[in-house]
């Protein structure tokens, strides 16, 4: 919608064209029904930071040229009342049809032709004599032709309100390379979860920080994890899951601001308490349920009633590490039907980060998820398809 609105109040005549009924779907379902739709920190400065990609820094010619304050300014024309809730995301006032209804107002100020219920079933490259073009059969629209096409065609996140393939299909048909495709923002489930007690613990939310905790790169983020009755959710574990690779371990430091080692090995000397007693004043915020788990454990039950002070060194080091550096192993995702976004796509060095032109085929346009480019949990994803659909509005012509 962002690259068409563009495009037409450029003049250029645009057909958009979806199989989905109603339109802005993702839109409509995002951020709790108030669209997250962009964060602050996309202010201008280096957006590759916020995001996953084979190549992070091809988001920055397109992200300097249309910013979240590019976003907002649209938002204040129209009227929308938004706010920031948390770490610089914003979100609507009133609801995520707002943002709708701005692009649908955007997209009729360029004159755009809809065909809704319409999908694209073949694309083809012709050339008419004028030049090359591509045809498009549809299920409902007959066959169209034209010299410049836009690809919006998202990830596989989400089948059930018309996510398909279909983006990544048609880039491998113009030869383009797509990095492997995995679900992101994605909750993590773990093997006999249920037998080692966990989801008696469902519901419970806690600060982490949590980590990757293999690889080149190590990343990690403090936010709220929730355990549930799969394995673990909540906002930090959506945005491990983007960097997390399958066999690979992750990190949680349950208490981020207590070193526990050393305070559980120089607190002792001469202490009367038992050792469960003390811990429960060492790490106050650590839900008392889960600290209760923990020390249930085959490893920790022996010790945890003794005297903190006999308790050998080696062992408090090991109770330490359980809660500052939690090594678990995730055995999988909850797929695509869950993932908020999907990770790869198109490859970022065959298309032009200034307009989102293929470099393998003329005309031909990817924007939005279906490119490489996954943005942190916080609004970066919409905001890479705000940018990634102006720059190639601006781009195309008839
Ligand atoms: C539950 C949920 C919540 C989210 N919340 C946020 C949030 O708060 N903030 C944020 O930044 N991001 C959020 N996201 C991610 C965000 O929605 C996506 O990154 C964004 O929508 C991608 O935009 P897009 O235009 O590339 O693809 P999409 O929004 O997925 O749009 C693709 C369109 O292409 C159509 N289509 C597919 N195949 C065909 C075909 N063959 N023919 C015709 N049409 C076709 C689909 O019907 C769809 O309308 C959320 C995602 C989900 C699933």
């Amino acid at each position: 919608m962002m690259a068409a609105a563009v495009a037409g109040q450029r003049g250029v005549k645009v057909v958009l064209m979806d199989h989905a009924t109603k339109i802005g779907e993702k839109i409509r379902i995002s951020g709790g029904g108030r669209c997250n739709f962009t964060n602050t920190a996309l202010d201008g400065g280096d957006a590759s930071p916020y995001f996953v990609s084979q190549n992070p820094r091809f988001v920055r010619s397109a992200m300097s040229q249309y910013t979240a304050r590019d976003f907002m300014n649209l938002l204040r024309e129209h009227r929308v009342r938004y706010h920031e809730k948390h770490k610089g995301q914003l979100f609507c006032d009133d609801s995520a049809q707002n943002i709708i209804d701005v692009l649908f107002a955007e997209c009729e100020k360029g004159g755009v032709q809809w065909r809704t219920g319409c999908s694209v079933t073949a694309v083809h490259a012709v050339n008419d004599g004028s030049g090359m073009r591509f045809e498009l059969e549809t299920s409902t629209a007959g066959t169209w032709r034209c010299a410049h096409l836009i690809i919006a065609t998202g990830g596989y996140s989400i089948p059930a309100i018309g996510a398909s393939g279909f983006g990544y299909t048609l880039a491998e048909q113009f030869n383009h390379t797509i990095s492997p495709t995995a679900p992101a923002l994605v909750p993590l489930t773990f093997a006999e979860w249920g037998k080692q007690g966990w989801t008696e613990l469902a519901g419970l939310a806690l600060p982490v920080r949590i980590g990757t905790a293999e690889g080149k790169k190590n990343m990690s983020f403090d936010e709220d994890v929730l355990i549930s009755h799969k394995g673990l959710t909540g906002p930090g574990v959506l945005q491990i899951s983007s960097y997390w690779q399958a066999g690979a371990a992750i990190t949680l430091n349950l208490q981020p601001d207590v070193d526990l080692e050393c305070a559980l090995c120089q607190g002792k000397v001469g202490a009367k308490v038992q050792l469960d007693t003390a811990l429960a004043q060492l790490v106050p915020n650590l839900p008392k349920r889960l600290l209760a788990h923990l020390l249930s454990k085959p490893d920790f039950e022996k010790i945890a009633k003794h005297k903190w002070a006999d308790v050998p060194d080696k062992a408090l080091k090991q109770l330490a590490q359980q809660v500052n550096q939690w090594r678990l192993m995730p055995s999988g995702t909850e797929g695509y039907k869950k993932a908020e976004v999907t990770r790869g796509g198109v490859a970022v060095k065959e298309l032009n980060g200034g307009t989102m032109e293929s470099r393998l085929h003329e005309g031909l346009y990817f924007v939005g998820e279906v490119v490489d480019v996954t943005g942190w949990l916080g609004g970066y994803n919409f905001q890479w398809a705000w940018a990634s659909g102006m720059a190639a509005g601006r781009s195309v012509s008839d």
